[in-house]
């Protein structure tokens, strides 16, 4: 359950790229909340942290209230204080913006308390007395893990199954390391396991060790939370050429693993999308010289935050826009990228082709969906490959509930958290209903 020593990853090498809140400063910031009392913060926020009470409480040096408050709202409250995009969150949604003064430094107060929260070994959660109900969860990413934490504070048995060796999903596996290490969001989780009564079988795919036939007969509820799946390919000659990988695949090594980069020079990172920026931003970071990322698109266009874009410009990294890679080639390695420009309507421009010279190249076009795996499931729908939920996470298959990823399409570690803890309170709510006799599973 632990991932390799820290000093021997590759993303040791990354520093924090915000640096954290003392006392005094957090008091400071503190005090300059206006604690609205229609907050946009919150409203802005999708677990709906009370974000001006655990504010206040850190202004009168009330820490532990303070995380207490952050923790009731989102489990997660720890990582998402060091990865929510907060400036299209919460500090986007202040009301200083309006007033053109600096926003309220919310994600460094909440990674304030929190922090205080874990070094000190504060628990805030207890479960409740046994239920006689067991819910199953697939996957222990963000949103199996909040989905655990809730049912067990209404006393249901957990059993959560997870097919990699790593607790945490992309969380672990994903995070660009300058906003938090590995071993942090393991950490996370077996504090929120630390409940207790979440059994964890880790190595273990459901589908294919377990079938879904199985889970559904010896459990009261399931809980999908399988998030998506391995990175697209574009489809071009020259991808399985060595030195060619796909960005999440490759982040994931960067993280967990030691790579061996000396001799890449050159990095080609193809995409516009928020993995994309990371991938430029880590390999650059990395000491990689020369940087290029080929997006098909305009900038006003490309799906990724424009703050993450202007950091990576920042740092050096090129930009090659409306352009995309038309084949890979080199001999048993990459070499060079073979591009073209695209106009408005993205069709490749004749007699515009280009190459890039690269060592490294990063497929960052998007993830599968791992819609397949429950082809047979009668009840179970898609929507572009995502599980068909309604508001509360329910799928339409009695007693199986889905959130995260896999249903939203791709979000972000809160709404994960959120989507979890949503499903958990519906998933009790029907075992409710069933005691009392009424039909009810959404
Ligand atoms: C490169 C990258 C960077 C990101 N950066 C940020 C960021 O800075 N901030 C942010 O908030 N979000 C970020 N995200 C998004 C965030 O990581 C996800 O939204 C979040 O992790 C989704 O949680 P989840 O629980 O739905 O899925 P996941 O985190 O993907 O977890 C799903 C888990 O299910 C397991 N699983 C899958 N299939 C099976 C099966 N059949 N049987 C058993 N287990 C299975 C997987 O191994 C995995 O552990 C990033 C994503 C990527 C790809
Ligand atoms: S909107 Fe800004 S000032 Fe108002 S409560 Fe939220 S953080 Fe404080």
């Amino acid at each position: 359950m632990t991932t390799p020593p820290l000093a021997t990853r590759t993303e040791s090498s990354f520093e924090d790229f915000k640096l954290p809140l003392m006392r005094d400063g957090a008091i400071a910031e503190a005090n300059r909340c206006l604690f609205c009392s229609d907050a946009p913060c919150i409203k802005a926020c999708p677990t709906a942290i009370d974000i001006p009470q655990f504010i206040r409480k850190i202004s009168t040096d009330n820490v532990h209230g303070s995380a207490k408050t952050i923790f009731e709202a989102n489990i997660l409250g720890m990582s998402c204080a060091r990865v929510c995009p907060v400036e299209v969150l919460c500090v986007g949604a202040c009301v200083y913006n309006d007033l053109h003064q600096p926003p309220i430094a919310i994600g460094k107060l909440q990674r304030y308390a929190t922090d205080i929260a874990y070094e000190r070994g504060w628990t805030f959660f207890e479960a409740g007395p046994s239920s006689g109900k067991r819910v199953a969860l697939i996957g222990a990413g963000p949103a199996s893990l909040a989905a655990a934490h809730e049912l067990r504070r209404f006393g249901h048995a957990c059993t959560i199954f997870e097919k990699r060796a790593t607790l945490g999903g992309l969380n672990t596996t994903g995070i660009a390391p300058y906003k938090m290490k590995a071993d942090r969001s393991v950490s996370e989780a077996e504090w929120i396991l630390s409940i207790g009564g979440i059994d964890v079988k880790m190595g273990v795919t459901i589908g294919q060790d377990v079938s879904l036939a199985q889970l559904e007969s010896e459990f009261d509820a399931v809980f999908i939370g399988v998030g998506l799946g391995i990175d697209s390919t574009l489809g071009i000659a020259g991808e399985t050429l060595m030195g060619v990988h796909g960005a999440v695949e490759w982040i994931e090594r960067m993280k967990l693993e030691a790579l061996d980069l000396s001799s890449i020079t050159r990095a080609v990172v193809i995409g516009g999308g928020n993995t994309a920026l990371d991938a430029v931003r880590e390999t650059r970071g990395l000491g990689i010289a020369n940087v290029t990322m080929l997006y098909r698109g305009r900038r006003d266009g490309m799906s990724g935050y424009a703050h993450e874009l202007e950091s990576a410009l920042m740092e050096g990294v090129s930009i090659e826009w409306q352009a995309t890679a038309t084949a890979l080639t080199g001999e048993g390695r990459v070499q060079r990228v073979s591009c073209v420009r695209l106009d408005q309507s993205k069709r490749p421009i004749a007699g515009s082709d280009f190459t890039i010279d690269a060592d490294l190249v990063l497929m960052a076009i998007g993830q599968s969906k791992l819609s397949a795996m429950f082809d047979d499931m009668h009840g179970i729908a898609f929507d572009h490959g995502r599980i068909r939920v309604n508001a509360n996470g329910f799928t339409g298959r009695k007693r199986w509930y889905a959130g995260g990823d896999c249903s939203n399409g791709g979000m972000e570690v809160v709404n994960g958290a959120a989507e979890g803890k949503r499903a958990a309170h519906a998933i009790h709510a029907c075992f409710e209903a069933e005691k009392s006799g009424a039909h009810t599973h959404a």
